[in-house]
């Protein structure tokens, strides 16, 4: 039985584990309930590479044995063994590192995510201004920015959907993340430090907004 260790290069193996500490953070932090939530790694030193969390795992348990390599054009896994299923939603995770820099990807289940969007029901993009976390966005320098959320409705056609999403990714204003209606919040970063803040900038606003509603205790 290989471990993760002797399939990765040490370079890609510590970030591994570093993501797995916040894998496991987040869990106790309520994003991740009833085995939920999916994280990667673009490889740092295999190109094409991407390192995805297996499926169906109770993140209270996630270690980096957890993660499996995927290619990142076919979402072929690599090497694997004894061999493990990649996260559902591991297509949504490629598109993003197609379209974006990004170096991490986190998926959280946070309630406030969809509580969030429902503020803004029918709106495919909200867009943000005025907090100063939003300095917590890599690059932004001012809570005067203009930051822009998409919001698309959920599906069960990954695929699909994954292919039709880097056009979203690219706009005008700076993008961090997107909601996914009724189910998530995808977010990314150069890499696992910079996603996780970034994940706690989009906690703190959901949070934010919906206490200004009065819809947050
Ligand atoms: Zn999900």
């Amino acid at each position: 039985m290989n471990t993760i260790g002797e399939l990765i290069e040490d370079t890609d193996l510590a970030q591994l584990c570093k993501l797995s500490r916040v894998a496991r953070a987040l869990n106790a932090a309520g994003h991740a309930p009833a085995t939920s939530g999916n994280y990667s790694l673009r490889s740092k030193t295999q190109p094409g590479a991407v390192l995805i969390s297996e499926s169906g795992i109770d993140k209270s348990r996630f270690t980096e044995e957890n993660f499996l390599t995927v290619d990142m054009e076919t979402g072929l896994p690599g090497p694997c063994y004894p061999p493990k299923k990649p996260s559902a939603e591991t297509a949504i995770h490629l598109a993003i590192y197609r379209a974006t820099s990004a170096g991490c990807v986190l998926h959280s289940h946070l309630l406030e995510a969809l509580l969030f969007a429902d503020l803004y029901p029918a709106q495919a993009a909200i867009q943000v201004s005025g907090l100063e976390l939003l300095k917590g966005f890599a690059g932004i320098t001012t809570h005067r920015a203009l930051i822009t959320i998409p919001c698309f409705e959920n599906t069960q056609d990954i695929e699909p959907f994954a292919r039709a999403l880097p056009p979203h990714l690219r706009g005008e204003d700076p993008i961090f993340g997107f909601i996914l209606r009724d189910h998530g919040l995808y977010t990314w970063g150069a890499g696992v430090d910079d996603a996780k803040r970034h994940l706690e900038v989009f906690e703190y606003l959901f949070r934010y907004s919906l206490a200004r509603r009065g819809r947050y205790q």
